[in-house]
């Protein structure tokens, strides 16, 4: 072995592989695998091979058509088979409930460019004759489905790979790894060490093993997985096509042909998981014991609903074992705090998505961005909340779930609650309906008195349209009460302070005692981050931003810090608030307070130390409602005091709480845009309509040169608030946006203005189209006419925010 390489991918599995290749092909040759066995003997050997373009989140399931259409280019590469049979796909509707998911799974495919269509039952017997009509109800069609040959994929991407100059050590495992303090890594190895500038953990069922050699606890747990192959079937001996991939949800299992017979599988209800704690370093190439009575309630629906199936005797029955992160999707990218480690993990479906986490990771690598949103992807969306007990049980739940139906406004009960604020048993008694973001519980909206705390889940407007409604008129006409600790906040010291954070965020930065709102920009001009800053006094100031991505921010923040004269912490289990919001929220503020909160005194974006009732506070006055407000932080043992001292100063003012869902629904009405919705890493602050905070004058900052590009040039698409003709179901984001019978854009969210009575979306679409009045939403499969506004709807001179 040789030893030195730029980099040691761990793992050949299919995602190591791919990862190889990927890196070879993007120009860095001098990187080494490393297989503790032969290739693929992990999970990879014994897969079904299967793969398809749907996905919840639309940005992974672009990847999963790359990786498709990248069988091709790989078997051309090195001459190896994949053994690509793109038969097309039908997914099987049993219920109205059922289509309306395909139905949204059609439409943001299309916006996608991927070409998936909804066909009758008739047309999907046709497709799929051994199936018995009289048990659905409709079909997505998919073109873009079929399967490949494990082992063939992970060798064609390996010799590819090695033909571009990558090598391959099999039968050598990666036994610890050391951290120079250059950043590079002492690759220790059964035989002998190599010295790589960067690793990849691409170890599949080992990832936590070998994150645990640098001290992670990586959110990954496996599980086991069943599929059995029939017999040789008549009916697909004399079918003159080969059948298709089907996904038959009712049933919750999948199939395809194999050979003359079909192979079947099912994701459990009851999953087991496998090697809970640690994965044995001697599984190689095993299967685990097959348990068919696991499975035998979901056979029985299958031979049900495909009738011939029952008369096929069973051939041979697989059960391994492969890895998931709690939400299903993978774990890329690099880890906080460890410079140059890399993970690749995670891949529930490799065949699907090996190729695109293996461009992702090598362009992040060699260029220093993903190239794509991979937010859904990125392992930075977990923090160390997320623990080995939250990972099993969010795992099981996920497993179980494979199949089920995610409603939009669904929140899922595993693990839960597991991270909550003090007040969270007062908020319970008000009626409030919780979610998680982040670990954490926070109010979605709050179940009037003598209604049960509940929601029913639908695609459509739920019980807590009418709720919501009211939380929002409180706002707009008194005053509302909601709890922020979903919000990130980090405080940036040191005498350096200022000048970082002026390289660091795009707008300049406040002066003592003021906010104010700057976005964050990577070097291709592309929105990290959008930030509140408030400037304390004394070097100190704080930052406000989003609560899911404070993993992915104190990344980015700590990788740029200088070696002195600045020092950042996350604040998140120190301080704690509550925003309150409306015309009557100053009044709360004066009965609690002895400074001066008169509109001279405390202007908009003003932020001021004080004292709110008993407790030392942090007042800002923003509010992302658009009506007057303030945000007022407090130590976190101080916050129930806090919250009955609000409580008390505006029982006569007629205050409300008010919930996550009021909140969307206030700011949609302004065109206020949110992180990870309308702000992702793939649209420039020009196209999010935030230009007005990026100071050009400022002579650095990062993204400065790619931002003045795109001012110059001016944006390919922009933001732009619709107003849909809605019937009883709101776009909710990921609908395509039509123009003249073309798609032309797609909404980032959506939701009923509950004070201008409207359904509203912010979508993009291209710059050239963006004055334009007229476009359409594709909601449930019904092109809903929508008209563009000019304006915010709701106080567009911001006059009640900023001027009273
Ligand atoms: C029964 C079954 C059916 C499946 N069907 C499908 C399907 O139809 N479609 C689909 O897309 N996916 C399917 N999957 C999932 C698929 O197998 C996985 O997504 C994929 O194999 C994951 O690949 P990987 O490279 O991440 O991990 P693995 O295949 O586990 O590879 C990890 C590799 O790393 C090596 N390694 C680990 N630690 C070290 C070390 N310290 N030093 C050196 N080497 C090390 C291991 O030996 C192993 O070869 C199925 C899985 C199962 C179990």
């Amino acid at each position: 072995m040789r030893s030195e390489a730029r980099v040691a991918v761990i793992g050949g599995g299919v995602v190591g592989a791919s990862v190889l290749y990927h890196l070879a092909k993007a120009g860095w040759t001098d990187v080494v695998l490393i297989e503790r066995d032969e290739l693929t003997s992990g999970s990879t050997w014994h897969a079904a091979g299967g793969m398809h373009t749907l996905n919840g989140d639309p940005n992974v399931a672009k990847l999963q058509e790359y990786t498709i259409r990248l069988y091709r280019e790989i078997e051309q590469a090195s001459g190896q088979s994949c053994s690509v049979h793109i038969t097309g796909g039908v997914n099987l509707a049993g219920t109205p409930e059922r289509m309306d998911f395909l139905k949204v799974a059609c439409a943001r495919a299309r916006y996608l460019g991927l070409d998936m269509e909804i066909i009758s039952v008739d047309e999907a017997a046709r497709l799929f004759p051994l199936m018995d009509k009289q048990y659905f109800v409709g079909a997505l069609y998919n073109p873009l489905e079929g399967h490949v040959d494990p082992a063939g994929v992970t060798q064609a991407y390996a010799k590819a790979a090695r033909d571009l100059g990558a090598e391959v050590y099999r039968f050598t495992r990666v036994t610890a790894l050391d951290h120079r303090a250059d950043g590079s890594w002492d690759v220790r190895t059964d035989k002998g060490d190599l010295h790589a500038e960067h690793v990849v953990n691409a170890a599949g069922l080992w990832a936590r093993e070998v994150g645990r050699f640098v001290g992670l606890e990586l959110p990954v747990l496996a599980m086991e997985h069943q599929y059995l192959v029939t017999g040789e079937m008549p009916e697909v001996v004399a079918s003159a096509k080969e059948m298709l991939h089907v996904i038959d949800f009712e049933g919750e299992i999948y199939m395809r042909q194999e050979g003359r017979g079909m192979l079947i599988g099912t994701y459990e209800k009851h999953g087991v998981p496998w090697s809970e704690r640690d994965t044995p370093w001697d599984f190689t190439h095993e299967l685990l014991a097959p348990d068919l009575d696991r499975i035998a309630g979901s056979l029985e629906v299958g031979f049900r609903h495909f009738p011939a199936l029952e008369r096929a005797g069973i051939k041979r029955i697989v059960n391994g074992p492969f890895t998931f992160a709690p939400d299903g999707n993978p774990l890329i990218g690099p880890i906080r705090g460890l410079r140059n480690y890399w993970v690749a993990c995670a891949v529930m479906a490799g065949f699907s998505q090996g190729g695109g986490v293996g461009l992702t990771l090598a362009n992040w690598m060699t260029g220093g961005d993903p190239g794509f949103d991979v937010w859904a992807m990125d392992v930075a969306r977990f923090g160390d909340w997320a623990t080995m007990a939250y990972t099993h049980a969010k795992v099981r739940e996920n497993y179980s779930r494979r199949f089920r139906i995610r409603f939009p406004n669904e929140e899922l009960p595993a693990a839960r609650p597991m991270r909550m604020t003090p007040v969270y048993d007062r908020l319970q008694a008000q009626g409030a309906v919780f979610g998680a973001s982040f670990g954490l519980e926070h109010a979605l909206w709050f179940a009037p008195p003598g209604t049960p705390p509940h929601e029913d889940v639908t695609y459509r407007r739920s019980n807590a349209h009418g709720p919501v409604g009211a939380e929002c008129r409180a706002v707009r006409t008194a005053v509302g009460l909601l709890e922020i600790a979903t919000f990130s906040r980090y405080e940036i010291s040191g005498p350096g302070a200022a000048d970082w954070l002026d390289r660091m965020l795009a707008n300049r930065m406040p002066r003592e005692g003021r906010l104010t709102l700057a976005p964050m920009l990577n070097d291709q001009g592309r929105l990290i981050g959008d930030f509140t800053v408030a400037n304390a006094g004394g070097s100190r100031y704080f930052v406000f931003g989003s609560g899911i991505a404070e993993q992915y921010h104190l990344r980015w923040f700590e990788a740029h810090l200088p070696e002195a004269g600045v020092a950042i912490r996350s604040l998140r289990d120190d301080l704690l608030g509550f925003a309150i919001a409306g015309p009557a929220s100053r009044e709360v503020l004066r009965k609690l307070t002895s400074m001066d909160v008169s509109p001279s005194a405390f202007p908009f974006l003003g932020f001021r130390r004080t004292h709110i009732g008993q407790q030392e506070a942090w007042v800002g006055r923003i509010s992302f409602t658009g009506e007057l407000g303030f945000e007022i932080w407090v130590a976190t043992d101080a916050q129930r005091a806090l919250y009955d001292a609000l409580l008390d100063a505006g029982a006569d003012l007629g205050l409300k709480h008010f919930g996550a869902r009021a909140l969307n629904s206030l700011r949609l009405e302004k065109s206020f845009g949110n992180w990870a919705r309308e702000y992702r890493p793939v649209y420039t602050a020009a196209e999010a309509g935030l230009d007005r905070f990026v100071d050009l004058s400022k002579p650095e900052f990062i993204g400065r040169t790619a931002a003045v590009a795109d001012r110059e040039h001016g944006p390919l698409r922009r933001l732009v608030t619709l107003v849909i003709d809605a019937g009883d179901a709101d776009a909710m984001g990921d609908e395509p946006v039509w123009h003249e019978d073309k798609v032309v854009g797609w909404v980032t969210s959506g939701g009923f203005g509950h004070c201008v009575n409207r359904s509203i979306a912010l979508a993009y679409v291209p710059a050239l189209l963006a004055a334009q009045a007229d476009f359409e939403v594709e909601i449930l499969g019904e092109r809903r006419p929508a008209k563009r506004v000019a304006q915010p709807l709701y106080d567009p001179s911001g006059q009640r925010m900023r001027g009273s």
